[in-house]
């Protein structure tokens, strides 16, 4: 890598990603990124090692998180950047998520169990490889397709979203909805960037309307598995707006193979602009 290249959108050991912090870390520093924001689902638990080992390996890092909204009954990621880690709101607002999901992942399981496919509780939580007190960690469909594939229920994890866990498949539960619109106010309230995340994964054209005419900061514009013509749509957008375009590799390790750390990212302008937030919300 040449130059500073900064990953806005990488998993850990924390959500559904496969690598703990400290060596999604270290793997940045080795792939040569100067600059770094983990970006676990409705968490922020990362950062408790992050924030000193990226300090003791030479990394610039922010904060992040990747939220899960539904606009209309849509399901919408929204990418939060540069809030307080001590911020109440933000923590309130994970916490509700993991409510959320301990109730959406029982009904799951239940469907399962309803189509001769068993899982305990703590068969999926043994799915989680967070290093920590489980109930911290976010579970997820991902940890939901482990456990299957380790109960010999399906080959691999494409299997068990396109079967049975994906949406509108038999065993799919989206658990109480949180709104964009709620999200957004939420975050901002905390003082937070506040980004839409991989915008060519919303299908739905009338969302994907709504959601430009809403009040983000900036779009997620850069991402692996865009092609040209998407990339240049949302960078179109973003300037339309003058929202700020993002980036990131959206990273899970072992559970998303062909995406590398640092295959997508932005440049050292994009990164300090929201770095700038995140020292004057006290951080660093
Ligand atoms: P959850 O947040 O628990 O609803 O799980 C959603 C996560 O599952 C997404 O963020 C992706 O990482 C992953 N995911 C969604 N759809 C698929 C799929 N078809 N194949 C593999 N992983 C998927
Ligand atoms: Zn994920
Ligand atoms: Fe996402
Ligand atoms: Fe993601």
């Amino acid at each position: 890598m040449t130059g500073f290249q900064a990953d806005l959108h990488c998993h850990s050991t924390c959500s559904d990603g496969t690598l703990s912090p400290r060596d999604l870390l270290l793997l940045a520093k080795s792939t040569g990124l100067s600059g770094i924001s983990i970006t676990d689902h409705d968490s922020i638990e990362a950062y408790e090692t992050a924030i000193p080992i990226a300090k003791e390996i030479g990394l610039e890092i922010f904060s992040g998180a990747e939220f899960s909204t539904t606009l209309n009954g849509v399901s919408v990621h929204i990418l939060a950047y540069g809030f307080s880690l001590q911020h109440p709101l933000i923590h309130a607002l994970c916490q509700t998520h993991n409510l959320r999901r301990l109730n959406r992942n029982r009904t799951i399981l239940d469907n399962l169990a309803k189509h001769q496919l068993p899982i305990t509780e703590e068969e999926l939580m043994e799915c989680s490889t967070f290093e920590g007190a489980q109930s911290k960690a976010t579970i997820g469909r991902p940890h939901i397709a482990m456990a299957m594939i380790k109960k010999g229920y399906v080959k691999n994890i494409r299997e068990a979203f396109d079967k049975y866990i994906g949406e509108e498949r038999c065993c799919y539960a989206p658990g109480e909805p949180i709104t964009t619109e709620d999200t957004l106010e939420t975050l901002h309230k905390a003082n937070s960037i506040v980004v839409i995340a991989h915008p060519h994964l919303i299908l739905n054209s009338s969302i994907v309307q709504q959601l430009l005419k809403m009040d983000f900061d900036g779009i997620e514009g850069y991402y692996s598995r865009f092609n040209n013509d998407q990339n240049k749509r949302w960078l179109k957008a973003a300037k339309k707006k003058n929202w700020l375009v993002t980036g990131g590799s959206d990273f899970h390790g072992d559970t998303k193979p062909n995406i590398a750390l640092g295959c997508s990212w932005v440049s050292e302008e994009t990164f300090r602009v929201i770095q700038q937030r995140f020292i004057e919300n006290g951080e660093m």
